[in-house]
């Protein structure tokens, strides 16, 4: 009776520093085989841990300069006041055309971009309980340098600015919890109205025709004076 579109759905997931965006998506991935996440590229440096392909796609300044210049972007966006993180068009529109819902973890400037393009996207903002424990959680990453650490932090502030523009978020205090709400909205999501291709009621007139003729009817005062 109601078909629904048969292309997947974006969602955008962004967070500030150390929100745990990144755990909450991979145990989101884990449990729900209709989802998939969109490798981005960047310029940045490979951490110690990351895998290529994996993370991200990691290549140098110029060859992302290469692919802005051949379109091969969906967005991009200078993070952190030094390096290029874009999202890959061709990759995206090849999961979405599978049916899978598609999950960018991208910046709140790159998802502006995104819905501005494509309004029916979903935007969650994950954050941190507290700028306390981000802090905390920073230093015990102990991969930045006070000058990043510190651009970083200017950037989750600006970032915290933008929530209202979001259509969730979702505090990750305790882990199960955070991906329980994402689950939740997502499962939500699929019931929308506006994501109905078609409601198609067949020969109504006939079923309702048949409903008023039935029998078991024939006494109801609803129905009585009308069937006489
Ligand atoms: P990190 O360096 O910690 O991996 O990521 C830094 C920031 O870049 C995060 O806020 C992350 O969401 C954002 N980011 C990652 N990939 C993309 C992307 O493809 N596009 C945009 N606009 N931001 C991204």
């Amino acid at each position: 009776m109601i078909r629904q579109r048969k292309q997947g759905n974006l969602i955008i997931i962004s967070g500030t520093t150390c929100a745990g965006k990144g755990t909450v998506i991979q145990e989101l991935l884990q449990r729900n085989s209709n989802l998939s996440l969109s490798v981005s590229y960047t310029s940045r440096k490979k951490r110690e841990g990351e895998v290529d392909g994996k993370d991200y796609y990691f290549i140098s300044k110029e060859q992302f300069e290469e692919k802005i210049k051949k379109d091969e972007m969906l967005e991009y966006e200078i993070v952190h006041q030094d390096h290029y993180y874009g999202t890959p068009k061709k990759e995206v529109k090849e999961i979405l055309d599978t049916g899978k819902d598609v999950i960018l973890e991208i910046d709140v400037k790159g998802a502006q971009h995104v819905k501005e393009m494509f309004p029916e996207t979903i935007l969650i903002f994950i954050l941190a309980p507290s700028m306390e424990i981000v802090k905390e959680r920073i230093k015990k990453r102990g991969k930045e340098n006070n000058e990043q650490i510190i651009k970083r932090f200017q950037t989750a502030y600006q970032e915290i600015n933008e929530i209202p523009k979001y259509n969730y978020v979702v505090v990750n205090d305790i882990l199960e919890e955070a991906v329980k709400k994402v689950e939740a909205i997502l499962l939500s999501e699929t019931c929308r109205v506006d994501r109905i291709e078609e409601i198609a009621v067949e020969n109504q007139e006939e079923i309702i025709h048949e409903f008023l003729m039935n029998k078991e009817f024939d006494n109801s005062p609803l129905y009585k004076d009308k069937l006489n």
